[in-house]
């Protein structure tokens, strides 16, 4: 077999529950991405895909030490072969049974191998198992043991997570590192303060602030550090109303900004909170919404607003949720570009931003906020189970993308799912960033 993916290989006695996590663990990396071609299986071989990371897992059959001897010698013949040209080595034991010689020996084989390997204990199905696992184990000089079930398949999204941890870099699949630079959009209609906002922060007089509009023809970008991350603003030249007054350079600044916007992380959708919110504010939002960016809601030129009580703020919150639906999530900050009023909060919203779009949940996590915080209310019909088929995984980030795994997806309703992304708002930290949440069949 070419080896053009990292091979991760699976050792353990017979009866230690191998095959069943086996079997497992190519479910769940093989569900994810049962739409890629390509994608083989059989008894002893599985393509997983894993948050991005791609390796065969080798199923060797069972290693039986005890009847046979020493290890070198009687493993068979294709494990033997898989081991050697193992990357990772997974030596599974029963996590319900004593530690025997057979474990013993498998373990003093595979310190010798030049692959690293991971100890996993399985057929540890609930807390209580998992309290009486031997202490022995720890004992194999093969580190922490990795507490799984195979049946139920706790643990096994955390075991896929070290494995793809422990493959050489190299040998991943590419995986984009976390952006530590931050790609902002200053959008929103002509004469709301794009360019004041813009300017202030910069701090010079590059940009011609005038009180006409239309005075920003091209998208500007510049770049700056804040608190050691890098910003890059991008001023774009305003959308422009599409039906009136288009002309043909206001139709190449429109597209261009939707190109801008495309490319960014984080919109700024810049409104003056003097005046009453329009469709083009509205439809600039639904822009910046479809390209999947974060998105802060900036209310400028508060220092036109007169009259001025503690709830003011809360009272144009309300206009503004009112308007912008559907994305309760991105929130409202209040500033003054002429002032340069609460300029510095904006910056750390944005970085805080940032941080939530890149925001990963492990599977423990995740499988809590199903458990305690959503748990499925539907009627329960004959043949299933409540909560307990289901699985949520995170798949991927920037924006955070969720997948739900049950058996029958039909039944899950829309609601449920919106139901799981507010759990997932109310305990982590996902301010102003939307959340993907896909659903896949289970097998
Ligand atoms: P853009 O078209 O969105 O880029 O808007 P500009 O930055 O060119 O600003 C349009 C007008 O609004 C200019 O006359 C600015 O001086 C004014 N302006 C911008 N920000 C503020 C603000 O915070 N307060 C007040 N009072 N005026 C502002």
């Amino acid at each position: 077999m070419a080896q053009t993916v990292p091979q991760v290989v699976l050792v353990g006695r017979i009866n230690a529950g191998k095959s069943t996590l086996f079997n497992k663990l190519a479910e769940r990396g093989i569900a994810l991405v049962s739409d890629i071609p390509g994608t083989t299986r059989d008894s002893n071989y599985a393509r997983i895909d894993w948050r991005q990371a791609s390796f065969t897992l080798v199923d060797t059959g069972g290693l039986d030490a005890a009847t046979l001897g020493t290890v070198e010698i009687q493993v068979q013949e294709r494990a033997y072969r898989a081991i050697k040209q193992a990357t990772l080595i997974v030596l599974v034991v029963d996590g319900l049974g004593m530690v025997t010689s057979a474990d013993r020996e498998i373990a003093k084989f595979l310190r010798r191998t030049a692959a690293p390997t991971i100890l996993v204990a399985t057929k540890l199905d609930g807390p209580r198992k998992r309290r009486s696992v031997s202490p022995e184990l720890y004992s194999l000089g093969l580190g922490e043991p990795h507490l799984v079930s195979g049946v139920s398949g706790a643990g096994t999204g955390d075991l896929l997570d070290a494995i793809v941890r422990q493959l050489p870099k190299g040998k991943r699949r590419a995986v984009p590192e976390p952006e530590s630079s931050i790609r902002i959009s200053i959008i929103g209609k002509t004469n709301v303060g794009k360019s004041s906002l813009f300017n202030a922060l910069i701090g010079d007089e590059r940009m011609i602030v005038a009180p006409e509009p239309h005075t920003t023809r091209e998208p500007q970008d510049t770049t700056m550090t804040y608190h050691g991350t890098r910003i890059t603003l991008v001023d774009t030249a305003g959308l422009r109303r599409t039906k009136h007054r288009r002309t043909a350079l206001e139709a190449v600044s429109a597209k261009r900004t939707e190109d801008m916007i495309s490319h960014s992380d984080i919109c700024w959708l810049v409104t003056d909170i003097s005046e009453s919110l329009s469709a083009q504010d509205h439809a600039i939002a639904e822009l910046a919404r479809a390209s999947q960016n974060g998105i802060i809601v900036v209310a400028n030129k508060w220092d036109k607003v007169s009259d001025k009580t503690p709830t003011t703020i809360d009272e144009h919150e309300k206009r503004y949720r009112q308007y912008f639906t559907g994305m309760d999530w991105a929130p409202l900050m209040v500033v003054s570009a002429l002032h340069h009023q609460r300029l510095r909060q904006l910056m750390d919203l944005t970085l805080k931003v940032h941080e939530a779009r890149q925001r990963r949940l492990t599977d423990t996590q995740l499988q809590r906020i199903l458990s305690d915080h959503a748990p499925r209310k539907a009627a329960p019909r004959k043949g299933t189970k409540s909560a307990t088929e289901l699985e949520l995984h995170q798949t991927g980030i920037t924006p955070p993308t969720f997948s739900l795994k049950a058996r029958h997806t039909e039944r899950i309703h829309t609601a449920y799912l919106n139901q799981v992304e507010r759990a997932l708002r109310t305990h982590y930290d996902f301010v102003g960033t939307p959340i993907i949440m896909n659903m896949h069949k289970k097998r």
